[in-house]
């Protein structure tokens, strides 16, 4: 086995380089694979387990080496992102991350720069992880659901305890040492029912200005596991479709109103971005293809998406092909294009699929109304979500093209909707009224009672 400091032995070297490969793309590692130290009741990941029978699920030196030399080897760009996931990527303990320094510095080459990030769901941090981030500028992520009753409903350790507490330590503790980090809601059943009280949680208690709702949608296998991208039902975890649209849009009608310009909330950034039309808007799922966004496994295996880690997907492993043979194979290429090359007519012919694009293929599995196959789950909720915030992105995006600031808006649309009345016609020109589009009313903070009863813990709102 080679050192982290010595010369690797083996490993495919770096093959002329394909027109087909990207000058650079993301690859998430899980250098645990499924292993984690909690057992959140929906995440899609633990079940992955299967597919490595026997295994001790951890990242070994040579694989770590290998990794990031092929990693740097098949960047063309100067920048490059170093990212870990899993699982639980601090289950490896602190050692492993210097070593990957070390290793960075020794492939780098010269006027590269790295940014290191880690989607984590913060339980195991103590000062030393925070100093250590710190230091080398880490991105962190931290998965947190809102307050606690919402938060503990499904992310609760392996004896089932609740785990906010110890998710809302490791925040502080972030935030002591200065470390850059986000946060990542996953939107499901109960909270998604709790938008404003989600969002006004995490920018007024935890004080986060970056955000991230992703929906949960657990498609139910034959066999009622969810370990594989099959089936057309889903798990009573998952998000409803008009659920999900209902959270992105009365969340988004505070921040239009209140927190462009401070606060960051993904899914705007990216509607934004296609309003704007630009090529890329910075989320895989509403691009028009994919296929830039892989996984490794703690092993060396390579598959084409996080989502998509089953044999299926396996492009190959890198101990034994270069990643960026992998990242440029047919298989991957097409798996890319797949993403907009298999839409439905119903899709094609949408009137904001510049914004959806469809988004991300493992959500694609309902009926369009002609009852062709292939249309994403959470469709209903997208629309409603895509042309509540037509006239706010219009807006914003003609700001922008004026080289003016995209938080102008919130004056402009204070003055258009200063003086009209709840039944009159929304000025957005949705043929709704206003009462019922973007004058309907904010509810105060602490209106709405947290469903303590859901919680697992049984623990009152916090
Ligand atoms: S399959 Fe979905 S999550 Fe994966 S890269 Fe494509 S759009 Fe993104
Ligand atoms: S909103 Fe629905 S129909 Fe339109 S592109 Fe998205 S998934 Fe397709």
């Amino acid at each position: 086995m080679a050192s982290s400091t010595g010369t690797v032995t083996s490993g495919p070297a770096a093959p002329p380089r394909s027109p087909q490969a990207p000058p650079a793309f993301h690859l998430l590692a899980k250098p645990t694979g499924a292993i984690c130290n909690l057992d959140c009741a929906y995440c899609f990941f633990l079940d992955k387990e299967v597919f490595y029978p026997g295994s001790k699920f951890r990242m070994g030196e040579q694989v770590l080496e290998q990794y990031i030399r092929q990693l740097i080897e098949s960047h063309q760009t100067d920048s490059v992102n170093i990212a870990w996931q899993g699982g639980e990527p601090t289950l490896m303990g602190l050692d492993f991350y210097r070593r990957t320094m070390d290793l960075v510095e020794k492939y780098r080459r010269p006027g590269m720069t790295f940014l290191h990030t880690m989607q984590t769901n913060g339980t195991l941090l103590d000062d030393e992880w925070a100093a250590f981030f710190a230091e080398h500028n880490f991105l962190l992520g931290i998965s947190i659901d809102g307050p606690r009753p919402l938060h503990d409903v499904y992310r609760v350790d392996k004896g089932g305890k609740p785990t906010f507490d110890k998710v809302m330590r490791g925040l502080r503790l972030l935030q002591k040492h200065g470390v850059d980090y986000n946060v990542l809601t996953t939107v499901n059943r109960v909270n998604g029912d709790y938008p404003l009280e989600v969002y006004r949680f995490l920018r007024d208690e935890v004080g986060t200005t970056w955000m991230q709702f992703i929906p949960v949608v657990e498609r139910i296998n034959s066999d009622g596991l969810t370990i594989y991208q099959e089936g057309t039902t889903v798990s009573d975890r998952s998000v409803q479709p008009e659920q999900f649209g209902r959270f992105l849009s009365t969340i988004f009608d505070e921040w239009v109103r209140r927190d462009v310009g401070t606060i960051y909330v993904q899914t705007f950034e990216a509607a934004l971005s296609n309003w704007l039309g630009l090529a890329n808007s910075g989320m895989c799922v509403f691009n028009t293809t994919c296929g830039t966004g892989l996984a490794i496994e703690h092993n060396g295996d390579l598959y084409s998406c996080d989502h998509f880690v089953e044999p299926d997907y396996l492009l190959g492993n890198i101990q034994d092909t270069h990643m960026i043979e992998l990242v440029a194979s047919p298989q991957q290429i097409q798996f890319g294009l797949d993403k907009r090359d298999t839409l439905p007519r119903f899709c094609r012919e949408c009137d904001v699929r510049f914004a959806c694009h469809g988004e991300c293929p493992k959500n694609r599995f309902t009926l369009t109304p002609a009852g062709e196959p292939g249309l994403n789950y959470l469709c209903a909720g997208f629309k409603d979500f895509f042309h509540h915030i037509d006239f706010p992105m219009k807006l914003m995006a003609g700001l922008i093209r004026r080289q003016r600031e995209a938080r102008e808006v919130m004056q402009i649309l204070e003055r258009a909707f200063t003086g009209v009345e709840r039944n009159d016609p929304c000025p957005c020109g949705s043929g709704r009224k206003f009462k019922q589009c973007h004058g309907r009313p904010l509810p105060a903070s602490g209106s709405k009672p947290l469903p303590a009863s859901q919680s697992r813990s049984g623990a009152a709102a916090g």
